[in-house]
């Protein structure tokens, strides 16, 4: 019989009430003969005591003077708590299992600490396990470097985790459970009549990832297509199925007619700064050299970029604003900003030479008084840039204009 991975986020095992619909999803999959692997992320949400961000908070308290390797180092205890605490139930009930870390797991990442790479993933001591008839429970969203030091793999690591293991063990699925039922076509806690989507391809999903739905990590996709590994993202407290994210091959003919869908979803990302320079004397080119030469250089990411020889306009995150106008500042431009600002976007196969969308977008922007700050335009997905507090009214206007509900 083959591998299953299974993944828990962190609401998905913060309770007593959870870790039960935890170890009942467990023990379905191994009645029907799967060989388990789990990866867990850490438990609950900040301010909970063992949640990641919990931990960093104590850090800061401490007076922040952590350098980045000790702060992965103490980053790797959430995983670690819930990983053991996960066992030791299962272990009641029965199930023989065992914990290994990331890197006994044998994730080799790279030394960027805090949001290293993976370079290989190297699963023999799992296999191991799994002969020895074990279910092997891995602690998400850490890994190793060569040199052995520990490493963590940014936020919503332990998805990564789960589909690069998914991937090196050429496991049959990977599951993702979480707290909603599976990738639905908005955020469910700002759109309250969002869908759960039943299929959707590696693409549309991986889309929507990059633009801010942080239901699933967008690495985590890219490794799950490039190794086509179904994924689904489904609800840790029923047992409905969720969404299964494949290759549009894999879609068979009943849903075949959700491969037509125009727009599959909208997602958004707040918090950024829209940034304006006007290039007073013509030079356009060199200017926009220089400005996002100056970025890079400052390790500020940019997006929504347009240029016109008298203008570049930009956004980068406020929590890099400041910096980015010092930069600016500094090559004697006069930069105008805009923080408190959040990126729109419609996404969908079938956006692409359908004539009328953006018209769409306007008018349901629009009705609401929207003011629109800038668009942009892709094959698969239109951007809009509105200001933070239009935000939640945008993304229900245009939930509602494309009849997201149905
Ligand atoms: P976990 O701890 O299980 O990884 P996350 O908080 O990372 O959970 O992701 C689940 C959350 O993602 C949901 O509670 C939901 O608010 C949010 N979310 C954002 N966009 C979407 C979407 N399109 N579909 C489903 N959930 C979404
Ligand atoms: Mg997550």
């Amino acid at each position: 019989m083959g591998i299953l991975v299974q993944k828990f986020g962190g609401t998905s095992l913060s309770t007593p009430q959870a870790r039960e619909h935890v170890i009942r999803h467990v023990k379905r999959e191994l009645a029907s003969g799967y060989n388990l692997v789990i990866v867990v992320s850490a438990m609950g949400r900040r301010g909970e005591p063992y949640a990641t961000d919990t931990l960093l908070d104590w850090a800061v308290q401490n007076g922040n003077a952590l350098g980045d390797r000790e702060k992965d180092l103490l980053m790797c205890c959430g995983e670690i708590i819930s990983a053991t605490t996960l066992c030791g139930l299962l272990e009641n009930e029965g199930i023989p299992s065992t914990v290994l870390t990331g890197a006994q797991a044998g994730f080799v990442t790279d030394n960027s600490y805090g949001n290293a790479r993976i370079l290989d993933v190297r699963p023999e001591r799992i296999l191991r396990e799994l002969r020895d008839q074990k279910v092997v429970i891995v602690t998400g969203f850490q890994g190793q470097t060569e040199a052995g030091d520990f490493t963590t793999l940014g936020r919503g690591g332990s998805d990564t985790s789960a589909t690069a293991l998914g991937a090196a063990l050429r496991a049959d699925m990977v599951d993702i459970y979480t707290d909603v039922n599976g990738i639905l076509t908005a955020d469910p806690r700002i759109v309250e009549d969002a869908k759960p989507l039943t299929i959707v391809s590696y693409t549309e999903i991986c889309n929507m990832a990059h633009q801010g739905a942080k239901v699933i990590h967008p690495r985590a996709v890219e490794i799950a297509m490039q190794a086509q590994i179904p994924v689904r993202v489904r609800s840790t407290f029923s047992d409905t199925e969720g969404t299964l994210v494949t290759h549009p091959e894999g879609f068979n003919d009943v849903q075949a007619g959700i491969v037509d869908r125009f727009v599959t979803g909208i997602a958004y990302v707040s918090n950024v700064t829209q940034i304006s320079v006007e290039c007073p004397d013509g030079n356009g080119t060199g200017m926009q050299l220089q400005i996002f030469k100056s970025m890079a250089d400052n390790g500020i990411s940019v997006d929504f970029i347009n240029v016109t020889p008298t203008e570049a306009l930009y956004t980068v995150f406020d929590d890099h604003s400041e910096k980015a106008i010092a930069a600016l500042q500094e090559l004697g431009l006069r930069p105008k900003s805009l923080s408190g600002c959040a990126k729109v976007s419609v996404i969908g196969g079938g956006i692409n030479g359908v004539p009328g969308i953006m018209a769409q977008i306007v008018e349901a922007l629009s009705s609401q008084n929207i003011q629109i700050l800038q668009s942009a335009d892709s094959n698969t997905t239109i951007w809009v840039l509105v200001k933070k507090e239009d935000m939640v009214q945008s993304l229900r206007a245009l939930h509602a204009k494309f009849e997201l509900h149905r």
